[in-house]
């Protein structure tokens, strides 16, 4: 004879009794105290409750949620304290720095405690920043979500006993009381709640946003799994096509496999719409089929929603559309774009170099025989301002094969036609750089179309410099291209010295390196690009030479300018560019070298 709170129990299956105890305790949340279970199932932990004791989990469970829901406060807090303490720590070495400016003296410095654990923490924060293994994120992204998986493990499991459906259900309501966060850090507006509070950009939080997905995805595989488990024990499985609740756990679970998949590397990189669009129908599609899965999960649900229906509304309120001009740059792939901006909004697209918008095609300048309810409706794609007017702004666009690219490409052919033209933004991560000019050496590098980034910010730069009274040649900029055409849409900046007399900017054309071509991967944007060289007439003082740039002695060369110089360095390329500068400078760091560094990607 088993016994369990006040219910007697019988050796035994009796699986009609079972199924209707666990009817009445999962579903309506009461017991008849006359019904049993049978050993095998007592065995797995599955027990008929009294009504309080129903009770009492689902206060337990509603607990573990909330607690799960709130401590998301805790790392913020903590992100933000110890912003405040990294900003106290530089201003004090920056003010040792300023005040003792020989040599010397500035040597004796390097032992003070300021600069010391400035240090230490430079060389924690490199550590941090690097990837595990090559193409797998950086080391810091794992920590997070992993500390974040075994702290929300822990509330799933604490206080469950060798109760099965408690431990099964914390699983579910733990994972959903993630949903708000992992919507917030999906929140591309500029207003995001999480972007005001940390001061970033939407494509920081990002890298965050997956990492938490799949956080909340091994949750809801164990909360999934564990219910088809005992479904099978207790031979209920027509639970699956009969209950509705269940048969919307399954979808749901079946919808947000496929937005897991969908979203990784391989298949976002076959197919960004496909990607794109999966996550956008089935991330909203999920919301009501969770608000009736279970009432408990309500709050977390209404409160996903309306910070997705915020981020739209923000997005909407954030885009304005303009009669562009539209031109191919001649012997290139690429395309230039010029966007009337409002009035309005002039400031803030000045307000830093390097931002970027979001560019969408209304369905006025689609190419003919789209569909009324075509792609472009759901597409936005980031481009960054390669310079702003008074009234406009220009972005110079690589055209690869993605339906975006294609219909630009198409608008190229009619050149007098000005098809409106959507742009959200500006948004990016710029605004929040630290004082550049702080630093003793600037290095810029830029491959290809990263220079409509890294430009931008070199001229911003050297017009601080000037500001400062500061020589201009402290920031150099390495720019690597295929072919003189590539650059011919920044050769004469308004204003300003010709690139070609620029002593301080190093051009590298690689159209003649055998490397490169070696290196060219069939179908890819490299190899259209190489096809698509032609005659060129463009002239460009290729300083740097014709091959590709020697980026150890790039960054070197910086480096060995002055033995206590800080150096900022900021890459914009291709991913193997930015790994080998960040592997260059990473000798730096260990080292002992104070190093800014940042890796502008074009893609994730
Ligand atoms: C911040 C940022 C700035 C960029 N600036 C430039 C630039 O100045 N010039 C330039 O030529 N290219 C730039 N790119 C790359 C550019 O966005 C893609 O090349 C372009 O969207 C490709 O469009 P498509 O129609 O050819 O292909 P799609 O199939 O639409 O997209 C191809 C790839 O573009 C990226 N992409 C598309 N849409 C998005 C999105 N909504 N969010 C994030 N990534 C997306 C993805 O990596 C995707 O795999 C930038 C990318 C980013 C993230």
């Amino acid at each position: 004879m088993y016994s369990y709170g006040v219910t007697a129990l019988h050796p035994g299956p009796d699986w009609p009794r079972v199924i209707a105890a666990y009817k009445l305790s999962v579903f309506a949340h009461i017991v008849d105290t006359s019904l049993t279970v049978s050993a095998p199932l007592i065995k797995r932990g599955i027990y008929v409750f009294s009504s309080l004791e129903i009770k009492a989990r689902r206060i337990a469970l509603d607990r573990a949620g909330l607690v799960a829901h709130f401590s998301v406060l805790v790392p913020l807090v903590v992100l933000l304290i110890l912003r405040f303490g990294k900003w106290i720590v530089r201003r004090s070495v920056k003010n040792d720095y300023d005040a003792v400016p020989g040599s010397p003296i500035r040597k004796a410095a390097r032992l003070e405690t300021g600069v010391k654990v400035s240090r230490t923490w430079g060389r924690v924060s490199w550590w941090l920043d690097e990837e595990m293994v090559a193409g797998w994120g950086e080391r810091k992204f794992w920590i997070a979500g992993l500390g974040w998986w075994a702290w929300l493990i822990t509330l799933c499991v604490v206080g469950t006993g060798d109760d099965y459906m408690h431990i099964t259900k914390r699983f579910g309501i733990v994972a959903v009381s993630q949903f708000p966060i992992h919507y917030m850090l999906s929140m591309k507006s500029a207003y995001s709640p999480l972007s005001l509070a940390l001061n970033t950009s939407h494509e920081e939080l990002n890298p965050y946003h997956r990492v938490l997905g799949r956080v909340i995805y091994s949750l809801l595989f164990l909360h999934a799994s564990w219910y088809l488990n005992f479904f099978a024990w207790a031979g209920f499985l027509s639970a699956l096509y009969k209950r509705p609740v269940v048969i919307i756990g399954w979808t749901v679970f079946l919808l947000i496999t496929t937005m897991v998949t969908t979203a990784l590397e391989p298949i976002r990189r076959w197919s960004y719409r496909v990607f794109f669009t999966i996550h956008l129908i089935f991330g909203i599609i999920i919301l009501p089929m969770l608000f009736f899965h279970t009432s408990a999960l309500r709050i977390y649900i209404l409160e996903a929603f309306g910070l997705f229906i915020y981020d739209i509304i923000c997005r909407k309120l954030d885009t304005t559309t303009g009669f562009a001009s539209i031109t191919a740059i001649p012997n290139t792939n690429l395309v230039k774009l010029e966007i009337p901006i409002p009035a309005t909004k002039q400031k803030r697209f000045t307000a830093a170099p390097g931002q970027h918008i979001y560019l969408s095609i209304p369905p006025e300048s689609t190419p003919p025989n789209t569909s009324t309810l075509s792609i472009h409706n759901l597409l936005f794609n980031p481009f960054t301002i390669a310079s702003v007017s008074a009234t406009s702004i220009t972005l110079v666009l690589r055209s690869l094969s993605g339906p975006t690219s294609k219909a630009l490409k198409h608008l190229t052919t009619l050149p007098k036609a000005h098809p409106p033209i959507s742009v959200e933004g500006p948004l990016g991560s710029t605004k929040s750089f630290p004082d550049l000019t702080s630093y003793d050496r600037i290095l810029l590098i830029a491959g290809g179309i990263g220079a409509t980034y890294i430009l931008p910010l070199y001229e911003h730069l050297q017009d601080q410099m000037e500001t400062h009274a500061r020589s201009p040649d402290r920031v150099q900029l390495i720019w690597s291209i295929r072919s003189a055409a590539d650059a011919s849409w920044a050769l004469k900046p308004e204003g300003r010295v010709p690139l070609n007399d620029d002593e301080n900017v190093r051009i590298f054309i690689t159209q003649h390196s055998s490397a490169s071509e070696e290196s060219v991967i069939p179908g890819s944007p490299t190899a259209i690009e190489m096809s698509d060289l032609k005659k060129e007439e463009v002239v460009v003082n290729a300083r740097g030479g014709y091959e590709r740039p020697d980026l150890k002695e790039v960054v070197d060369g910086v480096f060995k300018l002055g033995r206590e110089e800080r150096v900022a360095v900021v890459v914009c390329g291709t991913k193997g560019m930015a790994r080998v500068v960040r592997g260059e400078v990473g000798r730096w760091v260990e080292w002992g070298r104070e190093v800014w560094f940042h890796d502008e990607g074009f893609g994730w």
